[in-house]
């Protein structure tokens, strides 16, 4: 018998969904043990029976749920909550389901401020008042799947990897434990270091200068030239079984997409720790506080800033 498999998503880009489609060739082994039951992004579900017949929210039963994105209004938790239900084990894939990722950065703004911003102080937009027919409330902030369903399994990244998405099916349907390295991007990370920055922080997104094929353990720490990279207070586990990660592969910093190294780490914590280290003043950077958490904004992180004057 196939294994059933339902998949949803919630506050999300739909990029974790292109994920698991983006498995490949190993999808092609493990496929055959499973059933897709329900999954939006490829079948047309409804929530409410085909003709909007019914009264409660139903997905179909299922031993996986996949569910991406994180919990930004009052439809996406009655989602998670049904996910929860009807799955006997639930996997939260990507930084959105786990940490509530980029949308979670709303959690800076009130919901007031948010609204306003949207349909009043956009120059681009004329001025009206903000919808409230037939869609569902905001919550009063953004929440990770975890803060209102039990998880049972977190990949994270943004979006996951395929390859993570691909072994923790495959544990699954073994019947073996499937656990997260508890490393950080640096350790996996080729680049040369010598414990010294040489250059000040620059703008986060200027161009590594790196000649044509040049090979990675020839270039240094990119925050030692003064990139600054999330690397040390970010989960290894991007680059696969390759290993080097995905940016620093591209000569671009990390961004942190993997969240904390454990669960509790506080990334800020530890990325002030690890430029001081290298003699770079964490005091130079703007905006700390949402750039060291913005893919983990939910489970309280991030809350919404006193106004500016
Ligand atoms: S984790 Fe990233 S890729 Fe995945 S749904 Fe969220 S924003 Fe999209
Ligand atoms: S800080 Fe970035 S470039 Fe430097 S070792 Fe860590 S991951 Fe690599
Ligand atoms: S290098 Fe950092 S930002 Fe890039 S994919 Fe890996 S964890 Fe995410």
């Amino acid at each position: 018998m196939p294994v059933r498999v339902a998949e949803e998503w919630l506050a999300t880009c739909g990029g974790c969904e292109v994920t698991v489609l983006d498995i490949g060739e190993p999808l092609l082994d493990i496929l055959p043990k499973l059933q897709f039951v329900h999954m939006p992004v490829l079948m047309d579900h409804k929530y409410f029976g085909q003709k909007g017949e019914k009264d409660k929210l139903e997905i179909p039963e299922a031993e996986v749920g996949l569910i991406s994105g994180g919990i930004r209004n009052e439809e996406n938790r009655k989602v998670a909550e049904e996910m929860r239900k009807k799955c006997k084990i639930l996997i939260a894939v990507g930084s959105c389901a786990n940490f509530g990722g980029i949308p979670a950065l709303g959690n800076l703004s009130t919901n007031e401020q948010i609204f306003d911003t949207a349909y009043r102080q956009t120059c681009t937009t004329d001025k009206a008042p903000t919808p409230n027919k037939d869609i569902p409330p905001f919550t009063d902030r953004v929440y990770a799947v975890k803060e209102v369903a039990k998880v049972d399994i977190g990949l994270p990244g943004c979006p996951t990897t395929p390859e993570m998405v691909a072994e923790a099916l495959t544990a699954l349907l073994e019947n073996k434990p499937f656990k997260l390295a508890e490393r950080s991007v640096c350790d996996e990370c080729p680049t040369k270091r010598e414990k010294k920055a040489v250059a000040k922080l620059n703008r986060p997104l200027d161009k590594i200068e790196c000649a044509p094929g040049q090979k990675l353990d020839t270039v240094r720490c990119f925050m030692e030239l003064g990139y600054l990279c999330q690397g040390p207070a970010t989960r290894s586990g991007c680059g696969g079984s390759e290993k080097t990660p995905r940016c620093v592969k591209a000569m671009m910093p990390c961004r942190g997409c993997f969240g904390p190294i454990r669960e509790g780490a506080n990334p800020m914590v530890d990325m002030m720790g690890a430029l001081s280290t290298i003699g770079l003043d964490p005091k130079e950077i703007q905006d700390r506080v949402a750039l060291f958490n913005r893919y983990i904004g939910a489970t309280a992180r991030l809350r919404p800033m006193p106004a500016r004057r």
